[in-house]
């Protein structure tokens, strides 16, 4: 970056500097062309009054030097010249500056000789005998001036060189400078100083960039740390059935088990198979939520017809633990993932019936409310405790954890809810009233 900066300041200001010469070296050559003139000017009319009063004579003792002298008559022949020969010179009544002297007295022009083949200055006067007297010199070329001046120009160019080396030095520095001090941990520290007041929009990026990674460090922290306990308490819950199972099955084998035991051993062990495959199944679908289910294509899904199919397939349930299950409401559509949500109202209702005593009501109800899908769960069952009220989503987080294992809970399914909540931006609310019941309440954006 430097070396580019650097390259594009010395290229620039030098490439400014030779067009500056050129263009000052143009005005001095008009100027200088000008001058020629205004000198010849004045040679032709003292060479007029010398030939008025000594005729050509006056010539004689005259040193020309670049001087060239040429006396025409008034119909254009010429009478002499003093650098060709004037009997071959043809009629010059056409020449401009001859023209314009003879109708006005002076006349001057600036073009090419026919006769010396170069660049010439003319100036002419008309003489009081009728004759013009015509003085002209070569005109210097843009080159030989340019030679005459080389040895300035030189020494303008190397010491414009140099300087322009240093500046472009001293400029590449003052810009390359700040940036490499920059403190990219924490650019906005150097908001304050003026050296950094045009790159202000970088530095507010540069700090809104360092922000959201700060934020997805945490939050890859926090996840990160939330999977190992998950997979610690994972571990732990799915140990203390298999250790029942196989101990007591270690037992009968053995045949020590009294006849009268055998049916409670068998039944302990059914029931510890059951709650390691619904542990199992809960672990499965929370793990699909947190990878991909966000992904899976949404659906046209009606809340109603999902609740009606989740209290079917929980009627069983509720026969046993003596539960009045009722859905209620209307059909509303939501777009989602009908398999999510059906393990969301599933989840909520077998809570209703597990956290019941015997006879109690649960009822599930659908409907439309000010532009979303409410879906409520309700039940008169034991109710959670105010404190526990914000913590009952967490992984394996349980109010009663013996009560839970009695009636098969995993403490999973309150945040495969939560989860399934999350990915269809669904808002969940819960109020209880201890020893009184619960309502869990979902709400569903509508579609557009
Ligand atoms: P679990 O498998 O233990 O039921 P959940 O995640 O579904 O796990 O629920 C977490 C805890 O919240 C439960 O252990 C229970 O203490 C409490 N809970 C959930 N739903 C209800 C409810 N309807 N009534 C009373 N307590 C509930």
């Amino acid at each position: 970056m430097s070396k580019k900066i650097f390259n594009s300041i010395w290229l620039i200001t030098l490439s400014v500097l030779i067009a500056s010469l050129f263009i000052i070296l143009g005005a001095v050559y008009n100027n200088f062309t000008d001058r020629q003139f205004e000198q010849l000017r004045g040679e032709l009319s003292l060479a007029a009054k010398g030939i008025s009063q000594g005729g050509m004579s006056y010539f004689d003792d005259l040193d020309m030097q670049d001087l060239r002298v040429t006396l025409i008559t008034g119909n254009g022949t010429i009478l002499y010249d003093n650098e060709a020969d004037s009997s071959q010179m043809v009629n010059h009544l056409e020449r401009d500056e001859i023209r314009e002297a003879m109708d006005s007295g002076y006349g001057e022009s600036l073009r090419y000789s026919d006769t010396l083949s170069v660049k010439q200055l003319y100036t002419a006067k008309l003489l009081p005998d009728g004759t013009v007297l015509r003085l002209s010199v070569i005109q210097d070329t843009f080159w030989s001036l340019l030679l005459h001046l080389l040895p300035a120009i030189i020494l303008v160019l190397l010491l414009a060189l140099i300087l322009s080396y240093f500046l472009a030095s001293r400029i590449t520095n003052m810009i390359v400078r700040p940036l490499n001090s920059l403190d990219l941990a924490s650019p906005m520290t150097a908001a304050q100083d003026p050296a950094y007041s045009e790159i202000m929009p970088l530095l507010e990026r540069l700090e809104a960039q360092h922000r959201q990674i700060e934020k997805d460090h945490e939050e890859l922290e926090r996840t990160s740390l939330i999977r190992q306990e998950f997979t610690a308490n994972a571990s732990h819950e799915l140990k203390t059935p298999l250790h029942v199972i196989s101990g007591y099955a270690e037992l009968l084998e053995s045949g020590m088990v009294p006849e009268d035991d055998t049916q409670r051993f068998l039944a302990r062990i059914s029931a510890e198979s059951k709650r390691m495959s619904k542990l199992v199944e809960d672990i499965i679908d929370l793990s699909s939520l947190d990878s991909g289910a966000a992904d899976l294509p949404r659906e046209k899904a009606d809340l109603y017809r999902i609740a009606l199919n989740a209290a079917e397939s929980l009627e069983e349930e509720a026969e046993e633990a003596g539960i009045h299950l009722s859905v209620s409401g209307e059909s509303v559509f939501v777009s989602g993932i009908p398999q999510v949500l059906y393990s969301m109202i599933y989840n909520l209702c077998i809570n209703a019936i597990k956290y019941s005593e015997r006879g109690g009501i649960t009822n599930v109800t659908v409907r439309k409310n000010a532009g979303s899908a409410v879906l409520t769960v309700e039940d008169n069952g034991i109710g959670i405790p105010r404190e526990d009220l914000d913590r009952i989503f967490e992984r394996f987080y349980r109010v009663d954890k013996s009560h839970s294992k009695e009636v098969g809970g995993t403490g999973l399914g309150l945040s495969i809810v939560k989860h399934g909540a999350k990915i269809h931006g669904a808002d969940i609310h819960v109020e209880s009233v201890l020893g009184a019941g619960s309502v869990f309440t979902l709400t569903f954006p509508l579609p557009a």
